[in-house]
């Protein structure tokens, strides 16, 4: 028999928009009048109640304090309100799906869960007691309050299947770039640490067969790959099974090393015990495979042409300089690089001669930048740095600096040809917006003008620029 393929996202939403429809038609007409009219008179005041009442709560209002926060918010607010009191069969689809993009801002701004069901809980009994007034406490009262609970029950529950996963996502991301931040080749990591159990395991055997002591070889823990799993190893994978595992293993073989001193001279004990510890390491080897491979099979961590940071690692480093920012009260500033007429070098030059230009660039941007900035190779021919701890003036000089090495120092070319190449930057200080996908908008949007406005040179995202058109956000759908 063919296993049922695993649920996706659709499917919870069908499932979902199915359960809602079932609720509305339970609730009947009466409710849904009841439900309306609450719409119309009431969506604007609970806007206003809920974000009043948020704001008494300090990890809240550190969320919802930021100027754009406030005034997108609580038009926003009021049409949900308004979307959910008023949902009908052929719109439960679409609520459900927007939903879902409501939970995947909340994870990329990291809004606590229980923040969001105490909002919801704020606003169903404030709705509760509206509908006490308006339709007193007959059955139609009763209907209308059953739906409306359905109503923000299922909407609760889209968001939070949608935070959920957009929350697994980030955080093996944010795995795997601790690792990558740690052992910074995870292929040369892999091979090294292989030899270095294989080292040891030889060194056993070698002292085991000309009968010498093993007492005088280092304990596994103690080798050079027993501690490099101690400090590395497990604080890099992160706590799991596997480690666990690898750690017992570890003490295991130790025991048995030990006792080999017990077995005295007696070969098929001394055989036996060596059969036990060449099958644990074999188990040690193999479970550092997997883990191994697991890291390997997500992206690599370095864009391969440039050797700078992937671009899947911005946002866990756009989160965490924003968290840096808040708490520090510091600010740091995005540059959205992008290189002018690339296309027509790419076909004036050749492919190859565009591949050595982009390699140029990346080298300038990490030579040219501070240890502590981020240089990402963002797509084909735009590159993002991160500038840590600046405020727009150094960011901006850093910004001109930039630009201006890059214009002034041409690519060599085989053969003793050069080849020139301008660079159109945007930057964006933070300014506070908890959501990085704003900073990188800005930037973005910067970076656009700079080209309208003739290329090869900065701009500075003041607000007044407007959006990019046909831009992606970051976040993997
Ligand atoms: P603009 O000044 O407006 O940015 O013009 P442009 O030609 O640079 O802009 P556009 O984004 O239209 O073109 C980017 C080109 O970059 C398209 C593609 O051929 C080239 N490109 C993208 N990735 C690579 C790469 O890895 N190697 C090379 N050689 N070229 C690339
Ligand atoms: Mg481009
Ligand atoms: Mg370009």
């Amino acid at each position: 028999m063919i296993p049922a393929p695993p649920p996706t996202a659709l499917d919870d939403n069908h499932g979902l928009a199915a359960d809602w429809r079932r609720s509305l038609a339970d609730a009947g007409p009466e409710a849904a009048q009841v439900l309306a009219a609450l719409a119309a008179s009431d969506a604007a005041a609970m806007a206003a109640h809920f974000y009043h009442v948020m704001m008494d709560d300090p990890r809240a209002s550190r969320l919802l304090s930021h100027e754009q926060v406030r005034t997108r918010l609580q038009p926003a607010m009021q049409r949900w309100v308004r979307d959910l009191l008023c949902a009908a069969p052929d719109t439960v689809e679409g609520l459900v799906a927007a939903q879902r993009v409501v939970g995947d801002v909340h994870a990329r701004v990291g809004i606590p869960v229980d923040l969001v069901t105490r909002g919801t809980r704020i606003l169903k009994q404030r709705l509760f007691q509206s509908i006490a007034e308006q339709a007193g406490h007959g059955q139609a009262a009763h209907a209308a309050i059953a739906s409306l609970t359905a109503s923000f029950d299922i909407a609760l529950e889209g968001m939070t299947l949608a935070y959920s996963s957009a929350r697994d996502r980030s955080s093996r991301t944010d795995a795997a770039y601790r690792l990558f931040s740690l052992v910074q080749n995870v292929g040369a990591e892999r091979e090294r640490q292989r030899a270095l159990l294989l080292d040891w395991e030889n060194t056993l055997l070698y002292t085991l067969a000309s009968q010498c002591d093993p007492l005088g070889l280092p304990s596994l823990s103690r080798s050079e790959f027993g501690l490099w799993v101690t400090h590395k190893g497990i604080p890099s994978f992160g706590e799991s099974d596997e480690t666990r595992q690898i750690s017992a293993l570890i003490a295991d073989v130790d025991r048995a090393l030990r006792q080999t001193q017990a077995d005295g001279d007696d070969p098929r004990a001394r055989a036996a015990r060596l059969q036990e510890i060449r099958t644990r390491v074999g188990q040690i080897r193999s479970l550092l495979g997997m883990m191994f491979e697991r890291i390997g099979e997500m992206d690599a961590s370095c864009d391969a042409l440039t050797n700078l940071l992937n671009r899947r690692f911005l946002p866990t480093v756009l989160r965490r300089e924003i968290d840096l920012a808040v708490k520090s009260r510091g600010s740091f500033a995005v540059l959205l690089l992008d290189l002018d007429h690339f296309k027509s070098i790419n076909d004036a030059h050749g492919h190859e001669a565009g591949d050595r230009a982009l390699q140029h660039v990346a080298a300038l941007l990490s030579q040219f930048t501070r240890g502590s900035d981020y240089v990402f190779r963002y797509g084909g021919e735009e590159f993002v740095v991160v500038l840590v701890s600046v405020d727009e003036s150094q960011a901006l000089a850093i910004a001109d600096g930039l630009c201006r090495r890059v214009a002034e120092s041409p690519v060599a070319l085989p053969g003793g040809h050069t080849l020139a190449v301008t660079a159109s930057i945007g930057v964006a200080l933070y300014d506070g917006h908890p959501d990085y996908e704003r900073v990188m908008a800005r930037a973005d949007a910067a970076m656009y003008q700079a080209k309208k406005r003739g290329r090869d040179r900065v701009v500075l995202a003041d607000g007044t620029q407007p959006e990019a058109p046909g831009r992606v956000s970051l976040q993997r759908p």
